[in-house]
């Protein structure tokens, strides 16, 4: 990015720009798959056999080690769940390459937003 012309830094970035739409089903979470022992105590999870699962959670950390965690029930939760939280990779990612550019015009001394572009 270093060698790229101005110009063409800020036309990425005008593309960018133009074509972000925030996504409506984004989720700032993390999708978790789990494998767990049932409440049955002669059940074969309990003495080394395969566990139940899996089951889907969506996780939701807060500051201080807090975590809201919800249940995904149905096959269609979690294909959403996975949308979303895909979704929200990819706002970061575009971010972080505006961010990229953003920083590199500052470092060349530009002007962040040009009169023209
Ligand atoms: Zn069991």
């Amino acid at each position: 990015m270093t060698r790229t012309p101005t110009l063409a830094l800020r036309q990425r970035k005008a593309q960018l720009l133009r074509s972000f739409e925030l996504p409506p089903h984004l989720l700032h979470a993390s999708l978790i798959e789990r494998f767990l022992k049932c409440g049955k105590a002669n059940c074969r999870c309990h003495s080394g056999g395969p566990k139940h699962g899996p089951f889907f959670y969506l996780n939701r950390c807060f500051a201080k080690g807090q975590m809201q965690s919800l249940l995904l029930k149905s096959p269609d939760q979690v294909k959403q769940a996975r949308q979303s939280v895909t979704a929200y990779a990819h706002v970061l990612e575009v971010l972080d390459q505006i961010t990229q550019i953003n920083q590199e015009l500052l470092r060349r001394g530009e002007p962040l937003v040009a009169a023209s572009a």
